[in-house]
């Protein structure tokens, strides 16, 4: 180390008689102490590096608590900032999915504004159940015996198996062996859930026959998984949901289908690309679907299973 670096390091003030500025006393007051000396020793560390590869003092020497205050600004203002969406996906993962309907953010934020009964029924005068407002509303239309809020479809997913198969197996298409953004994938969620994936047929085509010998006593779950994000064209064939659910029935095995989107209208009468409609899957027997809030029913992130009450 150079005479001149070592004179530039002893220029940099301590901790100490920082904290002792006028100007940074009143950031301490407004941030609290242990904040500011936690930035106030990252800057010091800043300024070291500075004078190590520049051999200089950083720009800010002069004005500590300038330079403080600009980072924390910096720092407080949101990182999730209104954009337009002009990517030609309108339901898109990394820019908040669906938007809410005017009356739906009108009937939040006055619930925000109050206490509310979330868990507590006012009729009997006793504590309610915080599922059952919208679980309520999601049987009256869908005709599912009953539903399950959670976090997202990845959790609703999850738990579902977990609650279904554990320490089981569950038969899945290879077909539909989907990833969903890199973060959800079938196989891998079958593994956290503590089941066993039994993949059956091929890539292009799967029959009932071959869930129908994948069966054995370890069998927990019939499951399908709706390819939401590609498609498999030309020599192909699928077991539908009226079928597998006839199949679970005769082997008195639970079926299940992750929906993905769904849709709670059918798409095609509006002359749109069809969606599965949970509703339907239900009607055909299947026991269990999930699908996401924030997809086509255009509400907030939440996961949702609906179906037949196991308990
Ligand atoms: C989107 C999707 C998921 C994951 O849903 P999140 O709400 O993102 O957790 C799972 N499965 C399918 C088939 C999907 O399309």
């Amino acid at each position: 180390m150079t005479n001149d670096t070592r004179s530039l390091y002893s220029q940099l003030p301590s901790i100490d008689k920082l904290l002792h500025q006028e100007e940074i006393q009143a950031l301490v007051a407004s941030y609290g102490q242990t904040f500011i000396t936690e930035h106030l020793r990252k800057l010091q560390e800043e300024a070291r590096i500075i004078i190590r590869q520049d051999n200089d003092l950083p720009a800010w020497h002069n004005q500590w608590a300038n330079e403080l205050q600009n980072r924390i600004t910096l720092q407080r203002k949101s990182s999730i900032k209104p954009v337009f969406n002009l990517t030609g996906t309108v339901l898109h993962t990394n820019l908040g999915r669906a938007l809410m309907a005017e009356s739906a953010i009108e009937a939040v934020s006055q619930v925000m504004r109050s206490a509310a009964t979330l868990e507590y029924s006012l009729d009997g005068a006793s504590r309610g159940h915080r599922d059952r407002a919208i679980a309520d509303l999601l049987c009256e239309l869908t005709g599912a015996e009953d539903a399950c809020i959670v976090n997202n479809n990845a959790a609703a997913v999850l738990l579902m198996l977990a609650t279904v198969a554990p320490n089981k197996e569950v038969v899945v298409s290879r077909g539909e062996l989907v990833e969903i953004g890199g973060a959800f994938r079938i196989p891998d969620v079958m593994t956290q859930a503590g089941c066993t994936l039994k993949e059956v047929g091929t890539t292009n085509r799967t029959h009932l026959k071959d869930y129908r010998n994948a069966i054995n006593e370890n069998t927990g779950l019939l499951m399908k998984v709706h390819t939401s994000n590609y498609c498999i064209q030309g020599f192909t064939a699928e077991v539908h949901g009226d079928e597998l659910a006839a199949l679970g029935k005769e082997m008195n095995l639970p079926t299940a289908i992750d929906l993905g989107s769904g849709s709670m209208t059918n798409l095609a009468a509006l002359g749109l690309p069809s969606e599965p409609m949970p509703q339907d899957y239900l009607q055909q027997g299947i026991d269990l679907v999930t699908f996401s809030g924030d997809k086509l029913l255009g509400g907030p992130q939440a996961g949702i299973i609906l179906g037949k009450n196991m308990d």
